[in-house]
This record gives C-alpha cells, structure tokens and sequence, in this order.
C-alpha cells in the first residue's frame, strides 16, 4: 500500500534534516529539489486565480435574485474572513512565534526601499488594477490577476445564450486542468521537502524548527478560536440557531475536509451535509457552496496572515502598522484567490509576501520550505474551518431569506 502524502512529506523532512546533518554544507547540492519545487508552485499562481475567481464569480448568475443573494453571500465572506485574519493578527502578535529565530546570514536587508508598500491604503486600491492584464499576469502582479479576474467573472454573468455558456466552459474547464495540474505539483512535495529541509538545516541549524514548532501552535490556536468561538458566534447571531447542533449536523462533512485537506474535494459532502441535515434549500446551497468553497477561506486567511507576520518575525524584518493593513488586505485576497485544493494557502503566501517586500528574500523562501515540510497538519485543520464557515454562511443566507431550517432544535424552540 502507497504511504499517505502527509506521511511521504513526514519521512522526507527526517530524511532531509537526516541529510544534511551527516553531510553538513555538502547537502547543499540537494538544494535544487527544492527550488525546482518551489518554481514549480509559483508557476501555477496566475493561471489557478484568473481560472478559480473568474469561474467562481461568473457562476454568480445573472437575474436579480442572484445578484442580492450574491451580495448576502460576499458579504458573509468579507467579515468571517476579516474576522479570522483578526485572530490571527492578535495571537501572532501576543505570542511572537518567530522573535529569536534569527536565521544566521539570512537576515533581510535592511535597506528598507526593498518595501513594495507605498504610501496608503488607496495607493494598493488603485495598484491593484492593472493597466494591462496581461503584463500583470506576465509580471506575476498577483493583485492585478484577481481585481481583472472579478471583473471579468462578472462581466460573463451579464452575457446570456452561447457566448454566456461557451465562456462560463471555458474558463471552468481550464480551472479543472490546472486542478489537476496542482495535484500532480503537489505529489512532487516529498522530493521537494527533502531539498528545502536539507538546505534549511545545512544552513541554519534545528533553531529553525523550535520557532516552527511555536508558530504551528499559533496558527492552530488561531483557528480554534475562530471555529469554535468566532463562527458559533457568527450563528447565533445572525440566526440563533445552536452551533452545537450546526457542529452535529455538519459532522461528516468536517470529517471529510480533515482527512482530504480540500474544500473542493469534500464539497459533495458539505452540500449533502447543508442540505440534509441543516435543511438549506437546494437553490441557496447551490448558489453558497461551490463559491464558497473557492472563495470563502477563513482558515487559509488567518494562516496567510499569521504564516507571513511569523516569517517577518523570525527575519527581524520590520513591518509598519501600513505593512500590517496591507497584510490583512491582502490575506483576505491571497485567501480568496486559494484554490480548494491541499497546501493551496502554502502557494498563496507569495502574494502576501510581495506585497510587503519580502517575495524575493533568500531566508522568507527558505522559512517557506520550513513552513511547507509542516504544513499537513495545518492544512488538515484550515480545510475544516474553511468549509465549516461555507456552511454557516449558506445557513445565515437560507435565514435572511426567510427560509425555516430543518435543526432538531434552535435556541429558540428551546427558550420557548
Ligand atoms: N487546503 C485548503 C482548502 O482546500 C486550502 C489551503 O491550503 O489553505 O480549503
């Protein structure tokens, strides 16, 4: 029987570290396994998020209806997704996973023109739309891929007839080759692991791992807090139904992501799960979900947030509190560009990284290999609360429009 993936990436991370303690600098010659991987990665970045975002949004529809539920439903995703990146950016701050993780002639140059962050918040509004598409998608301008991309998903939603159907194929079809595509890059990881974690060891030593060990419990603190507290509360607020019950009825669902490390792959479980024993209209899941699961990652936003301050963190890199804006910004983005697939967030972390100028800085690649060697876990876990969170939004939505859910029992009938 073939070992799990997670188990693969477990044993080339030992076999990596093994590596180049017995080697010592020698081990540097499997270096590059590792770049070719990481290259590999960031090569899918543009054509995953102009797929994934433009059918994504194109599959909002057209009528009227669609467009108020649409409204409902990114409105939804805007503040659970705000809201997690919060909780991110508090615990990363308080705890300071990355302070004394000094990576020993990696540090980032000071020279601090390397900030790509002028000035304000408008400045990155208005840098985001490109001048043109295509040399932002040649350029790796990120930001510019996803602002054109939404635009353009929902210029489709305003065609009708073929033109309507031929793009919304076209750009779901091209979106389900370059899924597979990222699959096949990611049964790469064990061979790209053992060449990222060698270099990393034969570099900078195990001081390295006690500070991942600090920022794996920051990152799952966070997402307890925010699945166990910030959604329930999101529940009960918008519909007083009882999260316990939401819990149960979601139950195999959140099984499923957990094992699969992919909102995509568990979205039939999550739709049977919303429908059947939450009680959802079939129109409202079908609308919330399949959306949701591309765009709505509150567990991939708040690790986009912590992964990157933790990096700035354990370079001595210094971030304004401008940066740190910009960094909740564009978490919120680089979430909703991740793909529903495994270590999809992993790949996202460039984005945030270019925006505050770290993109091209040799030690933040190397604690990216660090991050990517212990990154199942963790993905394991965002992937249950990014799929969680897709469902108490088709829940709140199914609410606000007066649809009566199917619970065993709400607070309500309770307190009665
Ligand atoms: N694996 C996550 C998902 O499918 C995405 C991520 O890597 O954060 O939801």
């Amino acid at each position: 029987m073939r070992l799990k993936l997670h188990w693969q990436i477990f044993i080339a991370m030992g076999l990596g570290a093994g590596f180049a303690l017995l080697a010592g600098e020698k081990a540097l010659i499997a270096a590059p396994l590792g770049e070719i991987f990481m290259r590999l990665l960031k090569m899918i970045i543009v054509p995953l998020i102009l797929t994934s975002i433009t059918t994504g949004v194109a599959q909002l529809g057209d009528s009227r209806t669609l467009g108020r539920l649409g409204a409902k439903t990114l409105g939804y995703y805007f503040l659970s997704s705000i809201l997690a990146i919060l909780v991110g950016l508090t615990l990363t701050n308080l705890i300071r996973p990355g302070v004394g993780a000094q990576l020993v002639g990696m540090q980032a140059s000071p020279d601090v023109s390397q900030l790509q962050t002028s000035g304000s918040l408008g400045n990155l509004i208005i840098r985001m739309i490109p001048t043109n598409p295509f040399a932002a998608a040649a350029e790796g301008e990120v930001l510019g891929v996803i602002f054109f991309s939404i635009v353009l998903g929902f210029a489709i939603t305003k065609l009708t007839g073929k033109p309507h159907e031929f793009l919304l194929n076209l750009f779901d079809y091209s979106f389900q080759a370059i899924m597979r595509l990222t699959r096949g890059i990611i049964r790469l990881a064990p061979i790209g692991v053992f060449g990222l974690i060698s270099k990393a060891v034969a570099t900078a030593g195990f001081g390295l791992f006690k500070a991942v060990g600090m920022y794996m419990i920051t990152i799952a603190s966070g997402l307890t807090i925010h699945l166990f507290i910030i959604l329930p509360l999101l529940l009960l607020l918008f519909t007083r139904y009882n999260p316990l019950l939401h819990f149960q009825a979601m139950s195999s669902a959140m099984a499923t992501a957990f094992s699969t490390s992919s909102s995509g792959a568990t979205l039939p479980v999550t739709m049977s799960c919303v429908e059947k024993n939450v009680g959802v209209s079939n129109r409202i899941m079908k609308l919330t979900l399949p959306l949701g699961a591309t765009m709505n990652m509150d567990g991939t936003a708040l690790y986009e947030c912590a992964g990157v301050l933790f990096i700035a963190q354990a370079l001595g890199f210094p971030l304004t509190i401008m940066d740190q804006v910009t960094i909740v910004l564009v978490a919120f983005l680089a979430s909703v560009g991740a793909a529903a697939v495994p270590s999809a967030g992993l790949v996202m972390i460039f984005i945030v990284l270019n925006a505050v100028g770290l993109g091209d800085n040799p030690g933040a690649l190397m604690l990216v290999g660090t991050m990517l060697a212990v990154d199942r876990p963790l993905d394991m876990y965002r992937t249950v609360v990014n799929i969680t969170s897709d469902s108490v939004g088709a829940t709140v939505v199914a609410h606000s429009e007066g649809e009566k859910l199917t619970y065993p029992m709400t607070l309500d009938k309770r307190a009665a």
